[in-house]
């Protein structure tokens, strides 16, 4: 399984500024080191420049950071995966922890947008992770679980499993730079990964995990070496090329 190195780009840069950044990462990782891939995840109005900026790129893909579950209709601010593939998005996040947390986004409109996007055709990945509260009561494995049961509640069991990543993101460690320990990456990686097989069956083996929150060029290559560490989502450290690169290249 190759593994995914996915810059959330969140509402930062103009589609000038992405397109320069996603020219000099696809310059810097001409080559990603074999089994690597690298996923560009701009704001929506920047999809087609850096969609252009990678289009000759070995193994570069470009994907968005939210869909609507819905092909058109009345959904005003809202985007269909209809658009973002006609923008060249393959991938979709589902579920990033600032729309549960800043836009108050449930676990069921989570489901929705992940069984949605995938029948639509995209790669989703659904991100699930606790708040530091949840962390101190205990209740890391029944906030995995709830979110990742409730996440994946519409998608088929014989869907393609190479089309669906989990993201454990702690939330206390997403743009905070707390970065989990090795040990607290493996526990939760180790929970979805047997959630991922309760409700694929072996296939569960085969869709990705990745590790989210403050990852860096000085940590990416000891998290990506980890148990049921399939690749990284990242967020401030991917905004610059070169920061970024030397994640990819770690
Ligand atoms: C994220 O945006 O998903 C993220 C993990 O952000 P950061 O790398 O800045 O913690």
């Amino acid at each position: 399984m190759n593994k995914l190195f996915a810059a959330n780009w969140k509402m930062h840069k103009t589609r000038a500024e992405a397109a320069t950044t996603a020219s000099e990462l696809a310059r810097l990782c001409a080559a990603p080191p074999a089994g690597r891939e690298v996923l560009l995840i701009p704001p929506f109005t920047a999809l087609a420049e850096t969609g252009a900026a990678i289009a000759t790129a070995d193994r570069f893909f470009l994907g968005a950071q939210n869909l609507y579950p819905a092909d058109h209709g009345a959904f005003t601010g809202e985007i269909s995966p209809a658009m973002l593939k006609d923008c060249g998005a393959t991938f979709a996040l589902a579920g990033h922890s600032e729309r549960r947390h800043i836009l108050g986004e449930s676990d069921a409109l989570v489901g929705e947008k992940t069984a949605f996007g995938l029948a639509s055709g995209l790669k989703i990945i659904l991100c699930v992770g606790e708040t530091l509260d949840e962390r101190k009561a205990g209740r890391l494995a029944e906030v995995i679980e709830r979110q990742t049961r409730a996440g994946l509640s519409g998608v088929p069991v014989d869907v393609d499993p190479e089309r669906i990543c989990v993201a454990y993101e702690p939330v206390w460690a997403i743009g905070t730079g707390l970065v989990a320990g090795s040990a607290e990456i493996v526990e939760a990686h180790g929970l979805v990964r047997k959630l991922l097989e309760g409700i694929f069956g072996a296939n569960g083996r085969l869709a990705r995990i990745l590790y989210g929150g403050s990852v860096k060029p000085g940590n990416a290559s000891e998290i990506i070496g980890l148990d049921n560490v399939d690749g990284v989502l990242v967020g401030g450290a991917s905004l610059k090329a070169d920061e970024f690169s030397r994640i990819v290249l770690a």
